[in-house]
């Protein structure tokens, strides 16, 4: 058999391998990608992308597409999660736009995956194969040998691993051990806001604090979700899958322990159903040579799993994709020079947005004396503790 030999191949079509098609594609760059899955799609949660993610899918051409489907929160509120006190709050509205070039953005994970999708093949550069299960790769000066599943090969002059948390790219690039276990679980749910009592609707960000607990909401679909995520401390169920299995209510509320606010106890009653998703991520990049080696370049949650309490793993990972077609389109380099520019560009921003999120988890779940002081640096210093302008005006 005669196996023709592509330009890129992306194993992976999440939010990062889709990003990482369409940077390449717009760029003229023929694409190959590669999914396991039998059909693209998205587990129905929602994510918030700072105005440095929503900067990068405007210059894209996606303006139009993001106004039509995400929303776009007022402000973020942080509350006591048991008195329902604000602590404090930031504005986003015009302020980010002027602040950051663009907006604060929340939107259905399925509408960005398929937003992404649609531009993909709009642009007819890129090959979309399903059912396609990365098992293994070779790579040489001359590229990429990669073989799935269904016994298919593929050759190509570069790779990018964008397989997300349990990389098979990554394994081959730097043979490490599995995700690390947080001892976290996160509970996600969405609400339709027409379902809610008029005082419980919310266009805002809503960030509730708790003794070794969070909760956040925010609108997504133009407003009329609330989608809601609470992180809780526990072990996933032992025979469970890796993560989003069923979940219910009442293990979730005892875990949350204490008493709660009743306007956050009325949004958890709301909920139809739960999924739960035990948290992993990997420690902080420790150098370029985690994200790319010779041909193979690793993107998004392959290269850098991170805890959400940033919200930033889908947003560093479009951030990667805008990088890696910039760094391809360096005609003067050779391949494996083209991705070692893309990781020393990349590394140490998604480095540090890593260890602010492990950061930012251990001052959400504060208790006691630590706990008390964290409300009370947020009553004091407010906007400046919230805004993060490091990574909000970046890369
Ligand atoms: C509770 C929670 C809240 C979050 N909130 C936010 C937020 O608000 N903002 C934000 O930016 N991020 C958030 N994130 C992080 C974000 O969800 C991830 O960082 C992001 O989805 C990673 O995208 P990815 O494409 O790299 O990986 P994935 O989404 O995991 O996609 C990987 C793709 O590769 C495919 N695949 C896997 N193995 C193979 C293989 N061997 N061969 C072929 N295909 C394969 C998979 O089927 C999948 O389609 C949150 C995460 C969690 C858990």
């Amino acid at each position: 058999m005669q196996v023709v030999k592509k330009e890129i191949l992306i194993a992976g079509g999440g939010i990062g391998g889709l990003a990482a098609a369409l940077a390449l594609a717009r760029q003229g760059v023929d694409v190959t990608l590669l999914e396991r899955a039998e059909a693209f799609q998205e587990f129905g949660a929602g994510i918030q992308i700072g105005p440095n993610v929503t900067r990068t899918l405007f210059s894209w051409g996606l303006d139009d597409a993001l106004r039509s489907l995400a929303s776009f929160p007022d402000s973020l509120q942080v509350r006591q999660a048991k008195s329902g006190q604000t602590l404090g709050s930031l504005p986003f509205g015009s302020r980010t736009t002027l602040r950051y070039g663009a907006p604060y953005a929340s939107i259905a994970r399925a509408d960005l995956h398929q937003l992404l999708l649609q531009s993909v093949i709009d642009t007819g550069r890129v090959e979309l194969h399903l059912n396609q299960n990365l098992i293994r790769l070779m790579s040489s000066q001359d590229g990429v040998e990669v073989h799935t599943q269904s016994g298919q090969a593929f050759l190509a002059q570069a790779m990018v691993g964008a397989d997300g948390l349990w990389s098979v790219a990554r394994q081959y690039l730097l043979g490490d051990i599995a995700p690390r276990k947080s001892g976290l679980l996160a509970y996600r749910t969405m609400i339709a806001q027409k379902n809610l009592p008029v005082h419980l609707r919310s266009q805002d960000v809503t960030v509730w604090l708790g003794s070794r607990m969070h909760a956040v909401q925010y609108p997504v679909r133009r407003g009329e979700l609330l989608n809601l995520v609470v992180i809780v401390p526990g072990l996933a169920p032992a025979q469970a899958p890796q993560w989003d299995h069923g979940a219910h209510a009442a293990d979730l509320r005892s875990a949350m322990g204490a008493v709660l606010h009743p306007a956050l106890e009325a949004v958890l009653d709301a909920a139809p159903s739960w999924r739960l998703w035990p948290l992993c991520d990997r420690p902080p990049l420790a150098g370029a040579h985690e994200m790319a080696q010779g041909p193979v370049a690793l993107l998004g949650d392959a290269a850098h799993p991170m805890r959400p309490f940033l919200a930033q793993g889908a947003g560093m990972a479009v951030e990667d994709a805008d990088q890696l077609a910039q760094c391809w389109a360096r005609s003067d380099l050779k391949v494996p020079e083209r991705w070692a520019l893309y990781a020393k560009n990349r590394w140490e921003r998604n480095a540090r947005v890593q260890q602010r999120s492990i950061r930012n988890g251990q001052i959400f779940h504060a208790s006691g004396l630590i706990g008390w002081g964290r409300d009370l640096a947020i009553r004091l210093m407010g906007e400046r503790l919230m805004d993060v302008p490091w990574l909000y005006g970046g890369p």
